[in-house]
């Protein structure tokens, strides 16, 4: 799968979805087993600086936090 995910703990992760024929970044938090595991879609957008926005909107990040995924 393209994305990203923050260099710092892994929580983070963007992934790059096609929905309805758009292509959108979703930020994803998983959340650690240790309460509970789990994860939240915080947002669906469709241009890096709405991603950014909303990266600085509910998360601790900035795009330059983020590396390629594996
Ligand atoms: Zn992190």
């Amino acid at each position: 799968m393209r994305g990203w995910v923050c260099a710092c703990c892994g929580r983070w992760q963007v992934s790059i979805e096609r929905i309805s024929g758009r292509y959108l970044y979703r930020l994803v938090r998983y959340y650690p087993t240790e309460v509970g595991g789990g994860r939240n879609v915080l947002g669906e957008v469709g241009t890096v600086d709405a991603l950014e926005r909303l990266l600085r909107a509910r998360t601790p990040l900035t795009l330059a936090d983020l590396r390629e995924a594996a």
